[in-house]
C-alpha cells in the first residue's frame, strides 16, 4: 500500500475541496532563524523570494475568489523585500490580511518600522512562540530568541496588539519533542496567565500546531531515531472527527515562484495542485481550485492526529 492510498483508506476516499476561504501566499525561504522543527527548512541562507508580478498574480487570484482573508507566510514575510506593497495592494482591494511572524525579526534593524506599518494597515498577526519559557524557545529556536520574542510581543502589545478590537494577535504552540501538542484550550491558559505575570503580555488566541514530519523536524526525528514513532504515533491518534476541517478543503497556497499548492506541506514536499489545469498563480484556469482534489501523503496524518492541526490550530475538540 502506497503512503497516499493509506491516509486515503484511513479518511474514507479521496479529499476535495468544498470552496476557498483563505488563499495562503509563501513569499519565501529566507528567514533571520534556522528552527529545528521547521518543515521548510527555512534560513538566512536560502535565496527564494516571491517577485511583484508573483504578489499581482496572487492579488488577482483573492480577487476572484474573495476569500475570508489573505494568509501571509515564509520563511520570514518581513524579509520578502515588496511585502509592504503587497499588503497595501491587498488591502486597497479590500481583503483582510494575516501575516506569520516569527517575532525575532521585528527586533532587527531592518524590519524595525513593521510592527507600526502592520498595526496602521489592521494586519491580523499570527506570532511564533513554541512556549512561554525561555529555554523551550531557544532550544528550538537559537540563543536569544526567547528574549527577542518578548521585546516583540511588548512593542506589539503598546501598539494595542492583543488588547484592540481591531489589532488580532494570535500565538502559536509546536512541541518541542516527537509529540502531539496537548489540549489547546488548557495550554492557552497556561500561556495567559504565564505571559501575563512574568511580562504582563496579553494575546488573543493560542493555536497548537502540530508538527509534520517534514524538513528539519524530520532531519532531527532521523538523527534521534525517533521516525517510525512518530509516525506511528501520527497512524494510531488518527481522529476522523479532524477530517471534516483539514484547511486544506478549503485554502489553497501561492509559492513565491507562483505554483499553487493544497498546503505549505504539501509545498515543502513539491506536489503542486492536481486540478486540471496549470498550477501557476499566473495561468489561466483557476476557478477549478474551488472544487479539485486534495492531493494527499503519509504527511497528512499530522493534520488528522488527535484534535487535529492546521493553520488555524486544532480541529476540534480542543
Ligand atoms: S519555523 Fe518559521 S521562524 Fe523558524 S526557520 Fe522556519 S520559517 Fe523561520
Ligand atoms: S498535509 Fe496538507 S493536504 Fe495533507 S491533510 Fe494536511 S492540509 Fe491537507
Amino acid at each position: 500500500m502506497n503512503a497516499q492510498t493509506e491516509f486515503e483508506r484511513a479518511a474514507g476516499g479521496k479529499l476535495r475541496a468544498r470552496g476557498i476561504e483563505v488563499v495562503q501566499a509563501n513569499v519565501g525561504l529566507v528567514c533571520n532563524q534556522s528552527c529545528s522543527h521547521c518543515h521548510q527548512k527555512a534560513g538566512p541562507g536560502r535565496r527564494e523570494i516571491m517577485s511583484p508580478e508573483v504578489m499581482a498574480g496572487v492579488t488577482a487570484l483573492a480577487g476572484a475568489l474573495r476569500p475570508r482573508y489573505v494568509d501571509i507566510t515564509g520563511g520570514a514575510p518581513e524579509l520578502a523585500p515588496r511585502l509592504k506593497d503587497f499588503i497595501v495592494a491587498l488591502g486597497d482591494a479590500g481583503h483582510a490580511v494575516t501575516v506569520r511572524t516569527n517575532l525575532t525579526v521585528l527586533t532587527t534593524a531592518a524590519c524595525a518600522d513593521f510592527p507600526e506599518f502592520y498595526a496602521a494597515r489592521g494586519v491580523k498577526l499570527v506570532a511564533s512562540l513554541p512556549c512561554y519559557l525561555e529555554e523551550n524557545v531557544d532550544a528550538m529556536r537559537g540563543p536569544g530568541a526567547y528574549a527577542a520574542s518578548i521585546e516583540a510581543l511588548i512593542r506589539l502589545n503598546a501598539l494595542g496588539y492583543g488588547r484592540a478590537p481591531g489589532l488580532k494577535l494570535d500565538l502559536v504552540y509546536n512541541p518541542l519533542a516527537a509529540a502531539l501538542p496537548p489540549g489547546q484550550k488548557a495550554l492557552e491558559a497556561d500561556y495567559r496567565r504565564e505571559l501575563a505575570a512574568r511580562w504582563g503580555i496579553a494575546f488573543n488566541n493560542l493555536l497548537c500546531l502540530a508538527n509534520v514530519p517534514l524538513g528539519r523536524f524530520l532531519d532531527g526525528l532521523r538523527r534521534t531515531g525517533e521516525e517510525a514513532a512518530y509516525r506511528r504515533l501520527l497512524r494510531e491518534s488518527f481522529n476522523p472527527g479532524a477530517l471534516a476541517n483539514l484547511m486544506c478543503l478549503t485554502q489553497v497556497i501561492v509559492g513565491h515562484d507562483g505554483r499553487i499548492y493544497d498546503c505549505d506541506f504539501n509545498l515543502a514536499l513539491n506536489l503542486p495542485v492536481n486540478h486540471g489545469a496549470p498550477a501557476n498563480v499566473l495561468a489561466p484556469g483557476l476557478d477549478a481550485l474551488a472544487t479539485r482534489e486534495v492531493v494527499t501523503g503519509a504527511h497528512c496524518f499530522a493534520c488528522s492526529a488527535g484534535q487535529g492541526s492546521s493553520c488555524a490550530g486544532a480541529l476540534c475538540g480542543a
